[in-house]
């Protein structure tokens, strides 16, 4: 079943009073992880033995930064990355016609997902110069990158994630121009999407892989955790800097984004 979202904001939450616009349909609850196929830093990804072609991607209340050198465990932390990342996927998916992994999203930490076989690149796609490209070139932050530019990095905490050429992807056998051809759609579509909310987004990282029939997904989260979303016109942030420069609440900040996506997807 897709297009499954459970209701936003349990009680507490954040104090939202709002409906969601989409309403939790009857989907089976995922007490029954059979399987843990993956403890990555702040998610686990599970199988159960009877869906084979299936995964649950389960978002703890975990932070981390610098490869997993900084922690803190947020609570609501993911939950709110859980049910933003069901948000955009639906919002890519069905509105915007993206593949993606996305299934729909069975309780309000956890998301169903078509199986990909992972292409061990992260693609970044940046609007704004921040972070990286700020310190490792002489590239001013908060300078406008039009059109915007699509990195790639090697996904391995082990070598610490080192920035590849077009030319090293094709020589690891992975044709970089689908990856950039899906990452600047996506782009397109989030940079609309945020700007109805008055955020840049100023950058973000994508893992796209292959499922069972061989085409390309977007896969792994869309959430602040993996992109950086500024006020408009400003640096306020709404992201995970936050957590790495010891500036705020992620969790309120995240809870913000949630709140404002719901009025626009
Ligand atoms: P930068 O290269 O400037 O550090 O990151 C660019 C964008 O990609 C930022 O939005 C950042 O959050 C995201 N990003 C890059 N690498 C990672 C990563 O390993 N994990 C996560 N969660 N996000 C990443």
């Amino acid at each position: 079943m897709r297009g499954a979202i459970p209701s936003f904001f349990m009680s507490g939450d954040t104090g939202s009073t709002e409906q969601p616009k989409i309403f939790y349909t009857e989907v089976p609850q995922t007490e029954a992880h059979d399987t843990l196929l993956l403890e990555g830093k702040v998610k686990s990804v599970y199988q159960k033995a009877d869906e084979p072609d299936t995964v649950y991607l389960h978002f703890h209340d975990k932070v981390t930064a610098g490869n997993g050198r900084r922690i803190d465990f947020p609570e609501g932390k993911g939950k709110t990355c859980c049910l933003i990342s069901a948000l955009l996927f639906e919002h890519l998916e069905h509105k915007r016609g993206i593949r993606t992994h996305y299934i729909d999203c069975p309780s309000l930490d956890t998301l169903r997902c078509n199986k990909l076989t992972i292409i061990p690149v992260e693609v970044i796609v940046r609007n704004i110069a921040a972070g990286s490209i700020v310190k490792n070139t002489t590239i001013t932050e908060g300078i406008k990158l039009s059109p915007p530019i699509v990195e790639y990095f090697l996904k391995d905490d082990e070598k610490d994630d080192p920035l590849l050429t077009d030319d090293r992807v094709r020589l690891m056998g992975i044709d970089p121009e689908p990856l950039k051809e899906a990452a600047i759609k996506v782009n397109t579509h989030l940079q609309m999407l945020f700007s109805l909310m008055d955020i840049d987004l100023v950058d973000f990282k994508l893992e796209f892989g292959y499922d069972v029939n061989e085409n390309l997904c977007l896969g792994d989260e869309l959430s602040p955790d993996n992109m950086r979303l500024w006020k408009k016109g400003t640096k306020e942030r709404f992201d995970k800097d936050l957590f790495r420069k010891d500036e705020g609440d992620i969790v309120e900040a995240y809870k913000y984004i949630l709140t404002q996506l719901r009025q626009f997807v």
